[in-house]
């Protein structure tokens, strides 16, 4: 069974509809490199077609009804949009979901050291990732320092033309016969990702005491690199303590290939799905089920934390909007969510031609094959999976093929190569129907990511579809 390329049946305007979404995600790819930059950017995009806070409406005891549109913000890392419709709350919603966190370096709570002449930046790494990638690449810091006083001051170095870059040292090939032997695993071990920080000593202040100088005198460069830091965010060395830093790529998301058939950036894995997702739930418009968006944080970690899918974030904020639209009542609530469709929307793994012994031809994903779809993911037969419903994927097929979206099925890799999960099985949890449905990645979790524009510009088209018929 083949299935179709989606090239195939693109016209003149078809194709420039599609790079022109594609503009559009490189913009929000270069806006978001964090959870907290994606969250702020949803929000001002769907403020700007009429969404307002739901929690302004729970303070004014202000109703909300059909044709109302709404968001909730969780911690400044997760969101999640409705548009009411003009259905009953308990037939359901249909929902979109897609993490907003990708995979990068944590700064460690007390990060900054010196060792002869260099200051570094100590980091953690955050998500699946093949340590020797973040070597010898242009590193920017994003996030944000939480001071004592209740500001955040946001930072981000690293991606104007103007600003420095950082970067993680590697051995010089003429003296790594020993690293070489070692195993992928450990040729760069998590402790060695440190970032070069600094390396100019800070200049003696005359004024000051002997007893003054001494103390400086042990770390000069990291003393200089905190003077930077403290002339331009007015903080010190203690704010780390309270600071969420991110070591990401430097530089924007760029065209690939000759024929700009493809974006390489950083994160597709999954703001690719947050975005498609988001395009599609501020285009459909008048709607009979409720429509939801969820951009959720923490799922490369386990969707653990309170702004992760397994928090109860969701849960709350469905409770308070069934309460503003109808009046709260348990078994509206249950049936709200067991009666809701969902789509999980996150990235399936794209068959590699240099890899091609990791995939099993027939139920993987390519490039310009579409829309990815996988019942099930997990790992030693199915572990961990929300393994679809057939009468479910059947429906969406309808839908699919009546809007002419172009979709295929995969699964991630062969039988027993790995594996790997989603939030769809915590959304699962409350009886609804749930399937995996996303874009398919080349070197997913790597610094740089690849994807197919026709399979971006499908996507969205299927979420659409999803969100009006489903
Ligand atoms: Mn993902
Ligand atoms: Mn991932």
């Amino acid at each position: 069974m083949e299935r179709k390329l989606a090239w195939d049946k693109y016209d003149e305007v078809a194709l420039k509809d599609m790079h022109k979404l594609a503009d559009g995600y490189k913009a929000f790819l270069d806006t978001g490199k964090t959870e907290r930059e994606c969250v702020a950017e949803a929000v001002r995009q769907a403020e700007a077609k009429g969404y307002t806070d739901l929690n302004k409406a729970i303070e004014a005891g202000k109703n909300i009804k059909a044709g109302d549109k709404v968001y909730a913000v969780c911690m400044n890392k997760a969101v999640a949009l409705f548009n009411i419709g003009s259905k009953p709350l308990s037939e359901g919603m249909t929902i979109l979901g897609a993490h907003v966190d990708s995979p990068r370096l944590d700064l460690k709570q007390n990060p900054l050291y010196e060792d002869n002449g260099f200051a570094l930046l100590d980091t953690h790494y955050y998500g699946g990732v093949k340590k020797y990638q973040w070597v010898t690449l242009p590193l920017a810091i994003h996030g944000v320092i939480s001071k004592k006083d209740g500001t955040n001051v946001n930072v981000v170095i690293g991606e104007d033309d103007n600003d420095p870059v950082f970067c993680i040292t590697d051995l010089l090939i003429h003296l790594s016969a020993k690293q070489l032997e070692k195993k992928g695993a450990v040729v760069i071990e998590g402790e060695a990702l440190d970032v070069l920080f600094a390396s100019m000593p800070i200049v003696e202040d005359a004024s000051e005491s002997e007893e003054e100088k001494k103390e400086k005198i042990k770390d000069k460069v990291a003393a200089h690199a905190m003077k930077l830091l403290r002339d331009k965010y007015d903080v010190e060395e203690e704010d780390f303590l309270s600071a969420e830093l991110e070591i990401v790529p430097a530089g924007k998301a760029r065209d690939c290939g000759i024929d700009r058939s493809m974006v390489m950036a950083y994160g597709h894995d999954d703001r690719v799905c947050a975005y498609t997702s988001l395009v599609a739930m501020l285009e459909v418009d008048k709607v009979e089920k409720t429509t939801c968006t969820l951009l959720v944080d923490k799922e490369e970690i386990g969707s653990v934390g309170a702004t992760g899918m397994q928090s109860r974030f969701f849960e709350n904020t469905v409770a308070e909007l069934i309460d503003r639209v109808e009046g709260y009542n348990e078994l509206t609530y249950r049936r709200c969510l067991a009666n809701s469709k969902m789509l999980s929307s996150d990235v399936s793994a794209a068959y590699d031609p240099n890899f091609p012994e990791a995939f099993e031809k027939k139920n993987a994903a390519f490039f310009g094959k579409g829309m990815v779809f996988n019942k099930y993911t997990g790992a030693r037969g199915k572990s961990g999976s929300n393994d679809a419903n057939s009468e479910y994927f059947a429906e969406i097929r309808r839908i699919l093929d009546d809007n002419d979206v172009t979709f295929q099925t995969a699964e991630l890799g062969k039988v027993d190569f790995g594996g790997g999960g989603t939030i769809a099985y915590i959304m699962a949890l409350y009886g609804m129907n749930v399937i995996d449905a996303g874009v398919a990645v080349l070197n997913m979790h790597a610094p740089w990511e690849i994807i197919s524009k026709a399979d971006l510009y499908e996507t969205t088209k299927g979420y659409i579809a999803f969100l009006k018929e489903a």
